[in-house]
């Protein structure tokens, strides 16, 4: 399943409102401003802070 591209246009990182981007194994949305990747579970982003998990260099792009 993957993620509509007007549907990323409407997300944005709860913290800081800011841009994200869906990583290229479309596993996860990722904020690079606050270094915090978002699950993407069932097709389903999961725009929660709480679910969030720490960006790893290797995610950044
Ligand atoms: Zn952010």
């Amino acid at each position: 399943m993957t993620i509509s591209r007007e549907l990323l246009d409407i997300l944005a990182c709860p913290q800081c409102k800011g841009e994200i981007h869906l990583r290229q194994d479309g596993s996860a949305l990722n904020c690079r401003a606050c270094r915090l990747a978002y699950p993407v579970r069932d097709g389903i982003p999961v725009m929660l802070i709480d679910e969030a998990d720490p960006l790893s260099p290797e995610d950044e792009m």
